[in-house]
């Protein structure tokens, strides 16, 4: 068997399709339109076997009619979203685990809400497919759930092995890390990573995949328990913040209102 390969195919504006492929088989994960995935097969001469779902929204959907008539294949996502998720076939919930023998690799499934409340994330040996609730740097907007159901979330994704590869949905890094710079303005990391990061997207590079132990150095949203993020964030805030869960919200509140500098932003 030949080694798993993933990749992404580019959308909208700053959307990543993951594409999964092992021995001429394919698997896609939140599909949001079917045009680039179909286009991403055929140039590669895949067979679509399944596609994969974090959550609800449009943008990680939209595609799966048009592809499931092209080719009738089981699409999986949360359990707690099916109402929401037009063309779903198998319902998946926290600590169901699901081989898909096309690519031979085994996931659990975990219930990571925050950004929404059936969220589910796919981790597997080494790697994991998180949606939209870690992005490098920074992390989903709590469209429905709270800050303490997110940073539950978030900690769990932070306890996986350190080399775990981490493939998120939207190529938001250098947005996310002129906000990190400005939470931890010391941090050599971050500058470290702002030249890396500038680097690949000059080049239309993907910034992505991340490692847990890469975010948990960069993401401030991992960061909610240093002393330098919570300073910062107290300050900011003008509040005592007496818990982490407190600096958390209190920086995700920060996030939502901040602008980044015209030549940082990201796409
Ligand atoms: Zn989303």
């Amino acid at each position: 068997m030949s080694e798993l390969q993933i990749s992404p195919i580019p959308a909208f504006t700053d959307n990543y399709f993951w594409l999964l492929e092992r021995n001429g088989k394919a698997v896609v994960v939140d599909p949001g339109e079917a045009g680039p995935v179909t286009r991403a097969l055929a140039d590669r001469r895949l067979e679509l076997a399944a596609i994969l779902v974090t959550h609800h929204h449009l943008d990680h959907i939209g595609g799966l009619a048009t592809l499931k008539a092209q080719s009738p294949v089981v699409v999986y996502g949360p359990a707690a979203e099916a109402d929401r998720i037009p063309g779903l076939t198998r319902t998946l919930a926290e600590g169901d685990r699901l081989r898909l023998e096309a690519l031979g690799v085994e996931f659990e499934v975990w219930e990571v809400p925050g950004h929404t409340l059936g969220h589910i994330a796919y981790v597997a040996d080494g790697f994991v497919l998180c949606g939209d609730t870690l992005f490098s740097a920074g992390c989903g907007r709590l469209f429905e759930g709270t800050p303490e159901q997110m940073h539950r979330s978030l900690s769990r994704l932070a306890a996986l092995p350190p080399a775990t590869r981490v493939y998120c949905t939207h190529e938001y890094t250098l947005a996310n890390l002129a906000f990190a710079a400005t939470v931890e303005p010391d941090s050599a990391p971050l500058s470290d990573e702002i030249v890396r990061v500038r680097g690949l997207r000059a080049r239309q590079l993907p910034s992505l995949p991340s490692t847990i132990g890469h975010e948990r150095r960069i993401n401030p949203f991992l960061r909610a328990a240093d002393p330098a993020v919570a300073v910062s964030v107290r300050r900011q805030s003008g509040r005592p913040l007496d818990s982490e869960v407190e600096v958390f919200a209190a920086l995700r509140r920060w996030k939502d209102g901040f602008r980044a500098p015209p030549q940082t932003q990201g796409r």
